[in-house]
């Protein structure tokens, strides 16, 4: 893992003690994603490599404390109002319970959300829910076994199913699906996924692939467009687009045959949505990312470990995001892919 750079905070910030993330182009981040590990139990194709990675050294990352520190930070003195707890997969972390519970008990209280593979899920939603969990978001991009196996490089189809039916036991609803699809490898299973979530009552969401593999591989023409997403739901639906105000949310939603039930296209390369864009980010060892795309990172870990106050990691918190790009630039030609991966960002 290459080491992080920098603060991308340039000259001077316009930001004051008491105000919110904002940045120079208007937006102001409220909704706050934590990475709680870098590792994970599945291989998804379009995020790790096979082989896995090499994690981040124990030592650099935060401790429950510090991140408990750092979302009462954010929710207190930042205006965040929302956290999603991430990874890698956030079911390996240990405290996750207990740092779910302490941001459950921040005033004012944050709407708390999980994003996750769902391999546990079946014996932990219970306990989560208990400490304050609002909701998840669990990845499922095939119904097959054997594609399965050929995209997450594990066997493990019926653990995710079985916790994505704990999640919706516990309460923990709406329950999101998450899927990414793969030309050749699970495009053709579009409709079956719909279905499977309409007969369940989750809210299904396609991703489009963002260049965030780990291998770099990437190709904006293999990649499935949501152009081509939604027509392959039309040949067996009838989407009309919500009425619904979207707002800040990534996912353009449709009503599917006549509704309530909708689903959602992500289309983070082909529809981006940066300019209502209101996310800042925290990795696992403690820098803040003002764009799942940015080059740069701001350490809040070497702040807090030096002995430093809330109000000094919350004014370089507002420097990092008062830095943000107006766009990830996916389309510029001289765009380049973060040094880390999606799972050591926080997806
Ligand atoms: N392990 C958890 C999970 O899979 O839900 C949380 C972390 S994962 C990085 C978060 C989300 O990022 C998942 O929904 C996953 O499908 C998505 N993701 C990972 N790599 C992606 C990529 N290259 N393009 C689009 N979405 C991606
Ligand atoms: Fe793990 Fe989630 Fe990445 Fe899949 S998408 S490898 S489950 S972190």
């Amino acid at each position: 893992m290459p080491a992080p750079t920098s603060s991308t905070a340039g000259a001077a910030p316009a930001t004051r003690p008491g105000e919110g993330l904002r940045d120079r182009h208007g937006r102001t981040a409220t909704d706050l994603r934590v990475s709680l590990t870098d590792r994970c139990n599945l291989r998804c194709t379009y995020c790790m490599p096979e082989a896995g990675l090499p994690w981040l050294p124990k030592p650099t990352l935060l401790t429950d404390e510090e991140v408990s520190r750092l979302v009462a930070i954010a929710v207190r003195d930042l205006g965040v109002r929302e956290v999603r707890f991430t990874g890698g997969e956030p079911l390996l972390r240990p405290g996750l319970t207990d740092i779910v519970a302490a941001a459950a008990g921040l005033q004012p209280r944050p709407e708390l959300s999980l994003t996750t593979n769902a391999i546990g899920l079946e014996r932990l939603a219970g306990p989560l829910a208990a400490a304050g969990l609002d909701r998840v978001n669990v990845s499922l991009d095939t119904l097959r076994a054997d594609t399965f196996k050929e995209l997450a490089k594990r066997d493990r189809l019926e653990a995710t199913l079985r916790g994505i039916a704990g999640a919706a036991e516990a309460g923990l609803a709406p329950v999101k699906i998450n899927t990414v699809l793969m030309r050749g490898v699970n495009d053709a299973e579009a409709p079956d996924l719909l279905r499977f979530a309409l007969e369940h009552g989750y809210q299904l969401r396609f991703i489009e692939q963002m260049p965030l593999d780990a291998a770099g591989v990437w190709r904006r023409e293999e990649m499935v467009t949501a152009a081509e997403i939604l027509d392959a739901l039309r040949g067996e639906f009838d989407l009309v687009p919500d009425p619904a105000h979207r707002g800040s949310a990534p996912a353009e939603t449709w009503l599917v045959d006549g509704g309530p039930a909708k689903v959602g296209v992500i289309g983070s390369v082909t529809r981006p949505f940066c300019g209502d864009c209101d996310r800042t980010r925290l990795t696992a060892d403690g820098q803040v990312r003002n764009c799942l795309f940015a080059r740069g990172e701001t350490d809040l870990r070497g702040l807090l470990r030096s002995g430093g106050t809330d109000a000094e990691v919350a004014g370089l918190w507002r420097e990092a995001m008062w830095g943000k790009l107006p766009g990830h630039g996916i389309d510029d030609p001289a765009f380049l892919q973060p040094a880390r991966p999606m799972s050591a960002i926080g997806g």
